[in-house]
């Protein structure tokens, strides 16, 4: 079974393949670095780390190109008003940023070209555009893409449907926007307001506009066609349709193959916003005491294309499914003698339907448009049968397991005292009381039995303890 995803583009699912029969070139639209990214951003980020994961352990190789948008409307505002460098500003939400991602188990990308570095790549497709008279320079100095020179427009969202008209305008604009009516803004010309915060340009100093940027910085690394696109859904327009006129108008080859969507997180069935302060962090959350693996578990549990309604009660379950995977994992691995091998070591070969015993349905759930809540019924499916007959467990049970597990990018968490099993305590409570009545063979049949789900037992003085076998 190949990996398939559905595809914005042609709205349907489309295999997940490097064209170039090498590499998949996939570039993520990146975090604008001007504060906390918000668990929302982080649903889209997660997800797409995800996609990644189950790309590479399926055999395929990815090329990861994940911007950081460091030059803006917002960094340039914010760093203003508390006085400091564009540079420092950035900077510091920047490293925010990497340390909440290392946080939620993130793959780090291949590549993560910050836009402010590519100013001259940016200003020389301008120039392209200009050559061939689809941009054109404003009375302020600005430049702004001609939408009518491009007459494929709007395929992507079907805005072209819609029309163009003053009321999808409006409601699509951004700080970044535009300055007329459907044409964007390529090259915004300085203000008194920006400071030192303008760059040289043919037309005069000032900043590229933002769509540009991911266009220059993903045709650099990933060549004018590449295989995937991906960022969250309110992207799709302008953003994408935006960076997709102005890729193919300025190199004439069509840009990206596929479109990857990630549909918005809501918070208790609302859109998350600073008003309504359903907006939470990271930082947020573990201050209520949540960890980043329960979070990011909260992050994948529903399908990406559908809303994810996220509440804390929600992320309260997700460390009991944690803490019964780490079990599982243990006794699995105890019963296989297995060591789950590293993720690196695991993309080293593609997936075979057999080689992951029972778990290959969680698998290929994954492999089938990303479908998450399907892949984890299947693994607590697999994880119930186990739990009542672990002496079937295989070599390729323990190998399917460390695969799905990978593959959704949970870290287990270390199983304490409390999280014993209350059929494990019963046993051991049992065998305890059968020692104390010197029923020598009812004990060893009792260890036997802990051995056979996987739990060592030790006697101690007073008690017992128990551990998970390894
Ligand atoms: P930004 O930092 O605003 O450029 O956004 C970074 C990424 O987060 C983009 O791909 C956005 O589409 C995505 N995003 C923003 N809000 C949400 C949300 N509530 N749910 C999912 N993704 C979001
Ligand atoms: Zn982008």
């Amino acid at each position: 079974m190949k990996f398939e995803i559905y595809d914005t583009l042609s709205r349907r699912l489309q295999p997940v393949e490097p064209a170039n029969g090498k590499e998949l070139g996939f570039y993520c639209c990146g975090p604008t670095v001007y504060s906390s990214a918000h668990i929302g951003n982080f649903r889209t980020f997660v997800v797409q780390d995800v996609f990644r994961r189950v790309a590479e352990l399926s055999g395929v190789r990815v090329k990861h190109v994940r911007n950081i948008t460091n030059v803006d409307d917002k960094t340039i505002r914010v760093s203003m008003e508390q006085g400091k460098s564009l540079g420092e500003f950035t900077s510091f939400w920047t490293e925010k940023f990497h340390r909440d991602c290392e946080a939620l188990n993130l793959l780090i990308p291949t590549v993560e070209p910050g836009a402010v570095e590519h100013i001259a790549e940016q200003i020389s497709m301008i120039e392209t555009l200009m050559e061939k008279g689809i941009a054109y320079q404003a009375k302020d100095g600005s430049v702004f893409f001609r939408i009518e020179a491009f007459p494929e427009y709007g395929r992507l969202s079907g805005v072209k449907d819609r029309e163009l008209t003053t009321e999808t305008t409006a409601q699509a604009d951004d700080e970044y926007g535009r300055d007329s009516m459907a044409d964007f803004a390529l090259w915004k010309a300085g203000k008194p307001e920006d400071g030192d915060n303008v760059w040289e340009s043919p037309w005069g100093p000032g900043r590229p506009g933002w769509h540009l940027e991911c266009s220059a910085m993903s045709i650099k690394y990933l060549g004018p066609s590449f295989d995937v696109h991906s960022g969250g859904i309110d992207l799709a327009f302008p953003h994408h349709e935006n960076e997709i006129a102005q890729s193919e108008a300025c190199t004439g080859q069509s840009f990206s193959r596929l479109w990857f969507h990630v549909v918005h997180l809501m918070v208790d069935g609302k859109k998350m916003s600073k008003s309504l302060g359903n907006m939470y962090t990271l930082a947020d959350l573990q201050e209520k005491g949540f960890h980043p693996e329960e979070v990011r578990y909260g992050l994948i549990a529903g399908h990406y294309r559908k809303h994810l309604n996220f509440t804390l009660g929600a992320l309260e379950a997700h460390r009991s499914n944690l803490q019964r995977l780490a079990r599982l994992s243990d006794l699995v691995n105890a019963r296989a003698n297995f060591t789950p091998p590293s993720y690196r070591e695991l993309t080293k070969s593609s997936r075979e339907e057999g080689e992951l015993g029972r778990f290959y349905p969680a698998f290929v759930a994954l492999l089938d448009n990303l479908n998450v809540p399907k892949a984890l019924g299947e693994l607590f499916r697999v994880a119930g049968d186990i739990e009542k007959h672990p002496d079937t467990v295989t070599q390729e049970d323990a190998l399917g397991l460390a695969v799905v597990i990978e593959a959704l990018g949970i870290k287990l968490p270390t199983l304490e005292a409390a999280d014993i099993p209350e059929e494990i305590k019963a046993l051991a409570e049992t065998r305890l009381q059968a020692r104390a009545d010197k029923n020598w063979a009812e004990s060893d049949r009792l260890r036997d039995e802990l051995t056979q789900r996987g739990w060592a037992i030790k006697d101690v003085a007073g008690g017992y303890e128990v551990e998970p076998l390894s």
